[in-house]
């Protein structure tokens, strides 16, 4: 199977043809089943390509492929200089192809161009950074006695799963198998059956860059099939998993069921922003419109509850929605839009059925909550007020564009609300009292707390959950225990 499109659109004009099978062993290849899965533009409802369908059996073929090429090509065989250099030239071939990158996302996705081109650049920075991090992989000497020596080793696992999800398609891509790369892992990858554009053009990239065949394989396919044959595998040492919560504790229960392998979970939130009387108005409702609408609201550390405090309520609640009136919904190949169609129809359904049982529960529908356009998966920026704390859309993750503004009187009483929830991915306080700011931030049960700012997400600095959101952390540092064995070595002198 093929796939060639040209665009001719106002932000990228250029064309993009590749090869869609399943990338194993360093060749593109059929599913064994020669099978096929519709990938469909959510801006129009119409069908892109195919790809190819993967099965249990070709993720055998991939796992395979991985063990060969840790146990020869790569693993202990392949020094943290090499790694270094091949990551370092990957992130250079995806610079050189950053706009056909973005415009396949935008494509895919929905995501506009403009913010495709920032996530673009986002996956490219933790490529080259975790390049700079193959060659520093090291143990230590421990001090016992004068008559041993004993030091450790942080040795690569070996094949390791990695299953990703849609909403950041190439950034995830990038979360996953740099970190694991740099340690000298081999992969099986599955990305999402929605937007896997990006995943498998990544995988020329990756063999013109010069990685062995079988360090890095790509099978597409839906998750009940391929995804659960990975988490099960006996053979795959490894499991990271970016997606629902309900997915996650699918994965561990297989993980748990199979070998017991080691299980990574990015998960997701329902993440409370708090504005205090004392916040800078302009400043909190910029950042708090970043906060629930980036990405249409696609974005597991998304702002969805937003607490604001009596004082400022109703300023806010007035500003936050004339802003959120401003945000411009359509094709997002124009550079106008700011927000595109939601990814596909099944999450359009799912975000229309929160919309109806806001309403039905009795929160006030103050913005939004209708279709727009007459094709494709557009929804309107979204917000409720006069929410109860019990209320679906007040505890579960809707995953689009739709929020609550909740009015809150204390620092104690907004503390205990915004951690009323299952989960802990992020969370934001807004005042100009750093004392007041640090101390609800140190409160707030959540892997990652801002301060006078939302969604600022580097590659060197760890992300990850409390509570249902997770298990790990990616990015910075902490990612590279994700991929290491530790091995302590005793000798007796
Ligand atoms: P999902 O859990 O349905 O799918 C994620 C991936 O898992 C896809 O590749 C899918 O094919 C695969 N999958 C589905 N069922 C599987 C199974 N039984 N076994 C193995 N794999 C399976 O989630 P989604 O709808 O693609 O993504 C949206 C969700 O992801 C949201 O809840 C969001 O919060 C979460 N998310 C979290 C983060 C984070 O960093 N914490 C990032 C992005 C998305």
């Amino acid at each position: 199977t093929a796939f060639s499109h040209e665009f001719n659109t106002a932000s990228y004009k250029g064309k993009a043809s590749f090869n869609t099978g399943l990338f194993i062993d360093g060749k593109f290849v059929d599913g064994s089943n020669k099978t096929f899965i519709d990938v469909v533009n959510p801006t129009s409802g119409k069908v892109i390509t195919k790809i190819a369908e993967g099965t249990s059996k070709d993720v055998d073929t991939a796992v395979e492929a991985a063990q060969r090429a840790f146990d020869t090509t790569w693993g202990l065989n392949a020094p943290g200089a090499l790694r270094s250099r091949l990551l370092t030239k990957l992130s250079q071939l995806m610079e050189r192809d950053q706009q056909e990158l973005a415009a396949l996302e935008a494509l895919d996705n929905g995501k506009t161009f403009a913010w495709a081109m920032n996530d673009t650049s986002a996956a490219i920075e933790t490529v080259r950074y975790y390049a700079g991090w193959a060659d520093k992989i090291h143990g230590q000497v421990q001090e016992t006695d004068e008559k041993k020596l004993t030091y450790t080793r942080h040795e690569p696992i070996g094949v390791v799963g990695q299953i990703i999800p849609w909403n950041f398609p190439l950034l995830m891509f990038s979360w996953k198998i740099a970190p694991a790369l740099a340690t000298g892992n081999t992969i099986v990858m599955k990305p999402s059956e929605f937007t896997p554009l990006t995943a498998i053009r990544m995988c020329s990239l990756i063999q013109e860059a010069g990685f062995p065949p079988g360090v890095v394989n790509v099978v597409t396919g839906y998750g009940h099939t391929v995804g659960q044959a990975m988490a099960s595998h006996m053979k795959i040492e490894k499991i990271a998993f970016t997606g629902s919560t309900l997915t996650g504790r699918r994965i561990m229960e297989s993980a748990a069921k199979s070998n017991l392998k080691k299980v990574t979970l990015e998960l997701g939130g329902k993440s409370p922003n708090i504005v205090f009387n004392d916040a800078n108005v302009d400043e909190a409702v910029a950042w708090a419109a970043h906060g629930l609408f980036w990405n249409h609201g696609q974005t597991c550390c998304a702002g969805t509850r937003i607490f604001v405090q009596s004082g400022i309520y109703d300023e806010f609640l007035k500003r936050f929605t004339e802003k959120s009136k401003q945000i411009k919904v359509g094709d997002p190949f124009a550079p106008e839009t700011s927000q595109g169609p939601q990814v596909s129809q099944v999450q359009y359904d799912r975000i229309m059925s929160y919309i109806k049982s806001g309403k039905e529960q009795g929160a006030k529908l103050h913005l939004g909550g209708d279709r727009a356009g007459s094709e494709g998966y557009f929804i309107q920026p979204t917000i409720f007020t006069e929410t109860k704390p019990e209320m679906k859309i007040v505890q579960e993750e809707i995953f689009g564009p739709v929020g609550v503004v909740i009015k809150f009187e204390d620092e104690e009483d907004v503390v205990r609300q915004a951690n009323d929830t299952v989960y802990g991915l992020a969370a934001a306080v807004f005042s100009q009292d750093i004392n007041r700011a640090l101390t609800v931030a140190h409160k707030l049960k959540a892997g990652t707390a801002w301060v006078n700012c939302y969604n600022l997400i580097d590659a060197n600095v760890p992300f990850g959950g409390f509570k249902q959101s997770g298990i790990g952390r990616e990015c910075g540092e902490y990612a590279l225990e994700n991929y290491t064995n530790v091995k302590a070595v005793h000798v007796n002198l």
